[in-house]
C-alpha cells in the first residue's frame, strides 16, 4: 500500500500549529475570538485528517517507508474508539448548560491526564527506552497522572458533588514538597535503571505517588481559589500532552502541549494578578477555608428589600447605571433578558455600562461569553480596572448574580478569607440593588457585608424572572 508523504504530513502539522497560534492570538480578544475559534477548529481537523491518514496507510518519503499502515484490527480499533468518544462528546457537550461548563472542562482535563499515563504506561510496556526517552516518560506519566486525580477533584467540587473547603492536612505544604523531592530522585533512578524489577517498582510507585499528589494539591484548595487551579490544571494538561508528544515522537503533539502548557500558565498568571494572590500560595492551598465561619458569626445588622416595580423606578430617575453580573446571572439565564434591559435603559438616554470582575462565574470570561451570547455592544463592557473609578459618580448598581466580586469585606476586614481580593466597588453608587434568591453566601462561603448597607436593597428571586418584572413596569 502507498503511503502518505512525510513531508506533506509534517507540512500539514506545521500549517496546523500555526493555525493554533492564531487561534490563540484571536481568542485573546472579544472582537476576534470568533475568528480564533474557526481557525483553532480548522487546524484540529488539519492534524486529525494526517494523523489518521498516517495511522492507516502509513508514511514514506522518496518510496522509502518511514512509518508502517497500523494492522487492520489496531485500525477497526481507533475507529470503534473514535467512533465513541465522539458520540459521548457530541452527547454531552449538546447538554451541558452553561453553568455546567466549568467542571466539564475540568474533567476533559482529567482525559488527558489520563491519556498520557496510559501512553507512557504502553510505552514503558513495549520495551526500555534507552536515557533520555525514559525520563521523558517518567516525567510525563508524572505530571499526566497529577493533572488526572487533581482535574477529577476539581469537577467533584465546581460540580457541588463535594464541598469546595480546603483539605487542611497537618504539614500539607511539606507533603507536597515531600512527593516532589521524593519524585525527583525516583526519576534519577529510573533514567539508569529502567528495566526490570527496579523499573517497574519505580514506574508503579511514582505513578502511585502522582495520583496522591494531584488528590492532595487540588483538595487542599479553598473555593475563592478555584479559578486558578482550573486554569492551572489547564496548563497542567498541556505539558501533559507535550511529554506524551516526545514519548510518541510525534512533533504536533509536542507544539500544541506546550501551546496549551504555556498559555495556561500565562492565564493562571493573569488571574492571580487579578485577585492579587501569589501563585506559589494558591498552588499551597488553604485560601477560603474558614470564610464560613467568620462569616456566619458576625452580626451585620438588617437589611431592606426592594420590589421589581421600585427598582424600575429608580432607573426611571437615573442618568448612569452599572451592571455587574456573577454567577448568578449564568445560573438565571437572565443575559438575554439583561441585555433587553439595556437596550430599553439605552433608549430612553440612561447611560449603561457593564463591570466585569476577572473571576465573576465559574471560569475565566463566564460573564463576557454570556453577554456577547445576548448581544450586548462590546464597547459597554468594560474590565473591573476601567470601571472601578467610575462607581462613585452611578446613580444605580444592578448587582446580577454576583456575590464574592462585590463584597467589601475583600477590602476592608484584614481578617476575611478574601481579604486582598481585588473586587467591584459597587457600594460607592449612590444606590445598589443587588438581584438574589436568599442571603446565602457566594461560592468562598464569606457573608457579604454590601447587602447590610444603607444604600443597598435586595431584590429577591430569579435574576431572570424579576429583570423581565423590570422591563414590564418600565
Ligand atoms: P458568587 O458565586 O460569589 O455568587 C453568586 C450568587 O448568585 C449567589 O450568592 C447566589 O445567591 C446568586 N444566585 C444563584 N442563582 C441565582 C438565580 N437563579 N437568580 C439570582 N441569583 C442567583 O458569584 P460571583 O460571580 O460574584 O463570584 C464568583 C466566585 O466563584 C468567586 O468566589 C470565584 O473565585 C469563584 N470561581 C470562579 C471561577 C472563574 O473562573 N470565574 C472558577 C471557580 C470558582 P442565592 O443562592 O441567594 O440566589
Amino acid at each position: 500500500m502507498i503511503g502518505v508523504s512525510y513531508s506533506l504530513q509534517q507540512g500539514s502539522f506545521i500549517i496546523a500549529g500555526l493555525l493554533f497560534i492564531l487561534a490563540l492570538a484571536g481568542l485573546s480578544k472579544h472582537e476576534t475570538s470568533k475568528r480564533g475559534n474557526i481557525l483553532g477548529s480548522l487546524g484540529m481537523a488539519l492534524a486529525l485528517i494526517f494523523t489518521i491518514l498516517a495511522t492507516v496507510l502509513g508514511t514514506e518519503t522518496a518510496g522509502v517507508e518511514v512509518s508502517q499502515a497500523a494492522p487492520s484490527w489496531a485500525i477497526i480499533a481507533i475507529v470503534v474508539a473514535m467512533a465513541l468518544g465522539a458520540l459521548i462528546g457530541i452527547l454531552r457537550a449538546l447538554r451541558v448548560e452553561m453553568t455546567g461548563m466549568p467542571e466539564l472542562i475540568a474533567l476533559f482535563h482529567s482525559f488527558v491526564g489520563l491519556a498520557a499515563v496510559l501512553v507512557g504506561w504502553v510505552v514503558f510496556l513495549e520495551g526500555a527506552p534507552d536515557k533520555l526517552h525514559a525520563g521523558e516518560l517518567f516525567v510525563g506519566v508524572f505530571i499526566g497522572a497529577v493533572t488526572f486525580t487533581g482535574s477529577i477533584v476539581a469537577y467533584l467540587k465546581l460540580s457541588g458533588k463535594i464541598k469546595s473547603a480546603p483539605l487542611m492536612l497537618p504539614f500539607h505544604n511539606w507533603l507536597n514538597l515531600g512527593a516532589l523531592v521524593v519524585f525527583v530522585a525516583m526519576t534519577v533512578v529510573f533514567v539508569f535503571f529502567p528495566e526490570g524489577a527496579a523499573g517497574w517498582a519505580l514506574m508503579i510507585a511514582m505513578t502511585v505517588l502522582a495520583l496522591l499528589l494531584g488528590l492532595h494539591l487540588v483538595a487542599s484548595i479553598g473555593g475563592g481559589d478555584m479559578p486558578v487551579v482550573v486554569s492551572m490544571l489547564n496548563s497542567y494538561s498541556g505539558w501533559a500532552a507535550a511529554a506524551a508528544g516526545f514519548t510518541l515522537n510525534n512533533d504536533l503533539l509536542i507544539i500544541t502541549g506546550a501551546l496549551v502548557g504555556s498559555s495556561g500558565a500565562y492565564l493562571s498568571y493573569i488571574m492571580c494578578k487579578a485577585m492579587n494572590r501569589n501563585f506559589i500560595s494558591v498552588i499551597a492551598g488553604g485560601f477560603g477555608s474558614d470564610g464560613a465561619v467568620v462569616g456566619e458569626q458576625k452580626d451585620y445588622g438588617t437589611y431592606r428589600e426592594i420590589t421589581a416595580g421600585e427598582t424600575a423606578d429608580l432607573l426611571k430617575n437615573s442618568q448612569s447605571v452599572i451592571i455587574t453580573p456573577g454567577y448568578g446571572m449564568a445560573v438565571a439565564q437572565a443575559q438575554g433578558a439583561v441585555a433587553d434591559l439595556t437596550s430599553k435603559l439605552r433608549a430612553g438616554g440612561t447611560k449603561v455600562r457593564f463591570g466585569i470582575h476577572p473571576v465573576a462565574g465559574r471560569l475565566p470570561g463566564h460573564m463576557n461569553v454570556l453577554l456577547a451570547e445576548a448581544k450586548v455592544p462590546y464597547d459597554i463592557v468594560l474590565e473591573m480596572d476601567e470601571i472601578n473609578d467610575d462607581f462613585d459618580d452611578t446613580d444605580v448598581v444592578l448587582v446580577i448574580g454576583a456575590n464574592d466580586t462585590v463584597n467589601p469585606a475583600a477590602q476592608e476586614d484584614p481578617h476575611s478569607p478574601i481579604a486582598g481580593m481585588p473586587v467591584l466597588e459597587v457600594w460607592k453608587a449612590a444606590q445598589v440593588v443587588v438581584f438574589k434568591r436568599s442571603m446565602a453566601t457566594g461560592y468562598a462561603g464569606v457573608q457579604n457585608p454590601l447587602f447590610f448597607r444603607e444604600n443597598s436593597a435586595m431584590l429577591f428571586g430569579d435574576a431572570r424572572e424579576r429583570v423581565e418584572d423590570i422591563i414590564r413596569a418600565l
